[in-house]
């Protein structure tokens, strides 16, 4: 996946996302790459495995496991983010604020299916929840975010608008992670 390259030569997010999109939609028609460790779901939690992160933090590549009934609280990611399915199926809702800041539907909840691709920005909409779309086995799929996503401060958002602050770090904390030492 040549991501580097992309972000080396394209300045403007609406070309990262949409040449990145193509990118991952290549990545994700084929599910025979991806090393079994970073497809384990924990009953307890849906996991994010770091599979890798640019040197200079432009991008960060994570694949995000959800067992039965695993779901996101609504969240935001204050960077553009895309997200290919690989593995079974996720439900996502999307949502923006209100001038009363309370958050509102964004359009109809949609299924990823495998192969299919989505983006989430703060220019385009930021503000999303996802769910494991199957009751009878695990869902995987890779996301790409235009930061090192498990260090960026974030919000997770009660449907009134009322926002709590949260850092996601990663599953695999146990992995070799220059960056950890600034998480807050
Ligand atoms: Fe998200």
């Amino acid at each position: 996946m040549d991501m580097g390259a992309l972000v080396d030569r394209a300045a403007d997010e609406p070309t990262i996302i949409l040449h990145g999109a193509a990118l991952l939609k290549d990545l994700v028609s084929v599910d025979d790459w991806l090393p079994p460790e970073y497809a384990l779901p924990d009953p307890q939690r849906y996991c994010q495995y770091l599979l890798h992160c640019d040197s200079r933090e432009r991008f960060s590549i994570v694949s995000f496991v959800w067992a039965p009934g695993q779901a996101t609280p609504i969240h935001n990611h204050r960077t553009w983010g895309l997200i290919g399915m690989l593995r079974g199926s996720e439900a996502c809702e999307k949502w923006i604020r209100s001038p009363d800041g309370a958050l509102v539907p964004d359009g109809p909840a949609f299924r990823l299916e495998p192969g299919n691709v989505d983006s989430v920005s703060p220019r385009t909409g930021d503000i999303h929840r996802v769910r494991n779309a199957l009751a009878d086995r695990p869902s995987v799929s890779i996301h790409v975010y235009g930061a090192n996503i498990g260090r960026v401060m974030r919000s997770t958002y009660a449907l009134d608008g009322t926002r709590q602050a949260f850092v996601s770090g990663y599953s695999n904390a146990a992995i070799p992670n220059v960056w950890r030492a600034e998480e807050p």
